[in-house]
């Protein structure tokens, strides 16, 4: 029980570095990812809220931020990048594209119907483009998600 209790409180340490130091990979796919960019820019400073500094490589991120149109040739890309980030790892579907196909759900037979069918998404973003507003809004929810994790004491459990 005593055991239990520390390591939730060092869950609780690693879990405040981790929600305030997210870094997403340098990732865009259509226009959504145009307003990930003002996001990103000085009028919103994502990095106010503990998010930012754009990686350049999969193997240093821990945020894809799935910004655009998922064609089916990406969709295979999009799974191998998310595979070499390390873990813990997280997924941010922005926009009606990335969430369902967007416009293309009907007959846009070269999209995916959501990214989700190819990697695990942990927030959704809705909008056609969603605003920068929309985007720093489900990184938060993200951050919320983060700060709830038990990684250290289910891991304790299991073994236990
Ligand atoms: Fe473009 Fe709209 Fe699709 Fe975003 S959701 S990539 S703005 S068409």
């Amino acid at each position: 029980m005593q055991d239990s209790v520390v390591m939730m409180k060092v869950d609780d340490f690693l879990n405040w570095g981790r929600k305030n130091s997210l870094w997403p990979m340098t990732f865009g796919l259509a226009c959504c990812a145009i307003e990930m960019m003002a996001t990103g820019g000085s009028k919103y400073d994502l990095e106010r809220f503990g998010c930012g500094a754009f990686m350049a490589t999969p193997r240093r991120a821990d945020l894809m931020i799935v910004a655009g149109t998922v064609t089916l040739k990406m969709a295979t890309r999009i799974k191998t990048l998310f595979e070499q980030m390390p873990e813990p790892r997280y997924v941010l579907s922005m926009g009606s594209c990335a969430n369902k196909g967007g416009p293309y759900w009907q007959h846009g037979y070269h999209v995916l119907k959501g990214v989700d069918e190819v990697v695990p998404v942990d927030v959704y973003v809705p909008g056609c483009p969603p605003r920068p507003e929309a985007l720093i809004e489900g990184i938060m929810t993200l951050q919320k998600k983060i700060a709830n994790e038990r990684m250290l004491r289910d891991k304790w459990v299991k073994h236990a």
